[in-house]
């Protein structure tokens, strides 16, 4: 590394230091490291602090005299490294939950996402976090249950007690597909998680890309990150895949498959709407579809669900041009004149982990996008002046791969409410309902087994990579189960890592014990 770079990192770093926000930032220090002073933890980590570490991997590589043109052999390169408890890969949905969980067990913790910020599918495809609650409002006489809790209960509490949520709210129609609805405004979910990474302790690494594995037999050994810093390695004890890709499972030679069996998604934002009138236009055609009340723009009793009965209701046109560019209506909001989540759908002719073909669903969804506004703003009574406030960065999915893991859920065990002896929480809602619901509105539960990856030591998946069945995984990929699947795979984690247990060698006495001290409920 060049002695001109180092002084700037070095002046850089200081600079940062000065400012309080970021201090506890970029001075992290691995627990191991606190009895140590700076300059001996640096010494002994071998780097200097976080810029400068990972920018001695920057330099060109050298062509060599003859090549294959249609290959290029990459030189090894020697990568700073650094050591920790638990690496959480992907800082969505169920990521945030997950490190958070790890970190407050004492764990040193690092959080890898490929994004400037945290949140997830939860912040750019969703429509309402599916659910907290058990079906009790389509079960006349079940008893209402917040199955649900723990951090994830956490989260939206504390979004809902600064505006940025609307807790618990209760559906007034179409109670038998959700009984709650919980809406979030998608901005302050990304800063609220993000705060609540940081007060738990959680090395944050964002803009940064999961692009490899070191593995050595079954077990594995670390990470290779890329981020404009350079390209740097992690060394854990245990790991948790929370990609929606799976991208660390696949780079650790897991076992998977790519069903590609659910359509590709960008979701839009529009502003500019008239919620009351759209309402009234519904009702006018005795077409209101799902509905709740709540908080919106500090008010409560506002709309905050709002979506026809299918396509009843709105003119011909509209329900044509909607269904040539895969439309979905059904949305939320927190605010005035806005309404979050219009989704565009559209199936691919091969899994979302080809890059090429993602690129030109990327182009056709913009153009959908576009073509959704203008079918809003020309028919339906509110949207006259509509524009898109927001889209999704990237086009969502709803599967990516399929991680085999050592129990496969299956739509029996959710249908008829099973539960197992190694459950780490449980859960009750299906996408699919009226259709498919839990039995007797009740839950069922998510296994251990069911986020341990088959034939790896040390790896945990949490997240819409695990659950074959596609009937099965319309309940377990909905957000409120992967959030929860965060918090059990982060716990157990972080267990593994301080004990230095394999995932199957971890009691699960001890790690029940540590999930109900953590608010988890069990029935
Ligand atoms: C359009 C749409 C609508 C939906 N509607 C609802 C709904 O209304 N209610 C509901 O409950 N559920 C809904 N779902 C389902 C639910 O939102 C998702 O299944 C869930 O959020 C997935 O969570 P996850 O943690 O598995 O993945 P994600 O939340 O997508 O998190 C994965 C994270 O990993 C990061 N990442 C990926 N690869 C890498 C890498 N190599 N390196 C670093 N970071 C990486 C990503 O940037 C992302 O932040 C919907 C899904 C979609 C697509």
């Amino acid at each position: 590394m060049k002695t001109g770079m180092v002084a700037n990192s070095i002046a850089n770093y200081y600079q940062c230091c000065r400012n309080t926000d970021y201090n506890r930032f970029y001075n992290y220090k691995p627990n191991s490291a606190k009895k140590m002073n700076r300059r001996d933890f640096y010494k002994k980590s071998g780097v200097l602090g976080f810029g400068l570490m990972a920018g001695s991997s920057i330099s060109a590589i050298q062509l060599p005299e003859s090549t294959d043109p249609a290959f290029f052999e990459e030189e090894a390169k020697k990568l700073p490294a650094r050591h920790f408890d638990v690496v959480i890969a992907g800082g969505g949905t169920a990521g945030v939950i997950c490190a958070i969980a790890s970190a407050r067990q004492g764990a040193r913790t690092v959080l890898v996402e490929n994004k400037g910020y945290v949140g997830g599918t939860a912040v750019e495809g969703g429509t309402a976090l599916h659910s907290f609650y058990n079906l009790w409002k389509a079960f006349p006489g079940v008893e209402k249950r917040q199955l649900v809790r723990g951090i994830p209960a956490e989260m939206v509490d504390r979004l809902t007690a600064r505006g940025g949520a609307t807790g618990y709210a209760e559906m007034v129609k179409h109670f038998d597909y959700d009984s709650v609805c919980t809406a979030i405004d998608t901005e302050m979910y990304k800063l609220n998680a993000f705060e609540m990474l940081d007060e738990a302790g959680v090395y944050i690494c964002v803009n940064t890309l999961l692009a490899g594995v070191i593995s050595k037999n079954n077990r594995v050994e670390g990470v290779i990150l890329e981020s404009r810093s350079g390209r740097e390695v992690i060394f854990a004890k245990s790991f948790v895949d929370c990609t929606g890709y799976a991208d660390l499972a696949a780079h650790a030679g897991a076992e998977y498959s790519e069903p590609n069996d659910y359509a590709v998604v960008n979701s839009m934002g529009l502003g500019n709407v008239d919620i009351e009138e759209y309402y009234r236009y519904l009702a006018s055609q005795d077409a209101v579809g799902q509905l709740a009340y709540g908080v919106r723009s500090g008010e409560p009793g506002k709309i905050i669900r709002l979506g026809s009965e299918g396509s009843s209701g709105y003119p011909d046109e509209f329900v044509k041009g909607a269904r040539e560019i895969g439309m979905s209506a059904i949305s939320t909001t927190t605010h005035d004149n806005y309404l979050m989540f219009i989704k565009m759908n559209m199936n691919l002719p091969e899994s979302p982990t080809n890059r090429d073909t993602v690129a030109k669903a990327e182009l056709e969804l913009r153009k959908r996008m576009q073509t959704g506004a203008e079918l809003f703003r020309k028919y339906i009574p509110g949207f006259e002046k509509t524009f898109i406030a927001r889209t999704s960065p990237s086009l969502c999915i709803r599967r990516g791969r399929l991680i085999n893991c050592d129990y496969d859920i299956t739509h029996e065990n959710v249908l008829n409410g099973d539960h197992f002896e190694d459950d780490v929480f449980v859960y009750g809602f299906h996408d699919m309902a009226p259709r498919f619901k839990v039995k007797d509105g009740g839950s069922y539960g998510i296994p251990y087994r069911a986020l341990c990856v088959k034939n790896i030591e040390n790896l945990y998946v949490s997240g819409m990579m695990i659950t074959s069945d596609h009937n099965a995984h319309m309940s377990t990929r909905n957000t409120v189960s992967c959030m929860g699947q965060g918090q059990a795979s982060g716990t157990a984690a972080a267990l593994c890592a301080l004990n230095d247990f394999g995932s199957r060698e971890l009691p699960y006495s001890m790690l029940r014990k540590a999930l109900e001290k953590a608010n988890v409920y069990f029935e």
